[in-house]
């Protein structure tokens, strides 16, 4: 007896679950294009006579950007600017894809180390991604002002998740691009290498005094509560540094004659006499 064919298994309603937009627009002419891990969102804004990508993501998902530009009618070589908002692989891996043809800024402590292409900052290597060699050709400062008529971009240096952090302020919409400063709900990054508390504290507390009506961060949610944020971000980067001292209280309590301090952050080199 022949088989009746098995009919292909339809998924009821319940089971179909809408994927997320992974491009949203969230102002006019403003684009978020969701970041594919491990990389961080992309921003897209079209400016009046310029078009401005913040950040690149990661390397590898180059192929998956270059698809979300189709769905925006977009070409690669549409980009006339990109802005690194810190050196971590995550932000900065697919910029080479369109350094051809777009212009790049990053803060100059940023922009030095990703020339040199410093490993042990940007982590590239560390995390397996490929490390192709792109220059900086902006090498910005904090106070820079990008005019893109319809929007402008004011360039605040944020250092202490790195040293070359900055975000960007959108005066007139009151927008702030964090990239890795500070991101919904106020949750700050760690202190990465070249990074250090208290330049976290003072970044945040200057943050504080902007007029901030959407925070748009390198990853997660876009908050549209910055109010709350931001000082929940100040009470955290405080707690971080009260928490170093304890970690020193205590281990200088309890450590032996043969530890070294630098174990503690597992990196160290021995000076010999
Ligand atoms: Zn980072």
């Amino acid at each position: 007896m022949k088989e009746k064919p098995l009919s292909p298994r339809v998924q009821t309603k319940a089971e179909v679950q809408p994927e997320a937009s992974k491009v949203v627009e969230l102002m006019p002419g403003i684009y978020q294009l969701r970041g594919e891990k491990p990389g961080s969102h992309v921003y897209f804004i079209k400016g009046d006579t310029k078009n401005v990508l913040i950040d690149t993501g990661v390397a590898g998902k180059f192929p998956v950007l270059k698809r979300r530009f189709t769905e925006l009618g977009l070409r690669v070589k549409d980009v006339n600017l990109i802005i690194l908002t810190h050196e971590h692989y995550d932000h900065i891996g697919a910029t080479s894809f369109f350094h051809r043809t777009a212009v790049v800024a990053a803060h100059r402590l940023a922009a030095n180390k990703l020339e040199l292409q410093d490993e042990f900052v940007t982590f590239r290597k560390y995390k397996d991604q490929p490390s192709k060699p792109f220059w900086v050709d902006i090498w910005l400062e904090d106070g820079t002002i990008i005019d893109l008529g319809n929007y402008e971009l004011q360039v605040i240096h944020t250092p202490g998740h790195t040293s070359g952090c900055i975000c960007l302020y959108e005066p007139r919409a009151r927008l702030l691009f964090t990239g890795d400063t500070v991101f919904a709900g106020g949750t700050l990054s760690e202190i990465a290498v070249g990074g250090n508390v208290s330049d976290y504290v003072n970044s945040v507390r200057r943050l504080s005094n902007l007029k901030i009506k959407q925070l748009y961060p390198g990853h997660g949610k876009v908050s549209s509560t910055p109010d709350e944020d931001l000082p929940k971000a100040i009470i955290y980067a405080q707690t971080m540094l009260d928490d170093c001292k304890t970690f020193f209280e205590a281990f200088i309590k309890t450590r032996k004659p043969q530890d070294k301090l630098g174990s503690a952050f597992g990196y160290w080199t021995e000076v010999q006499d």
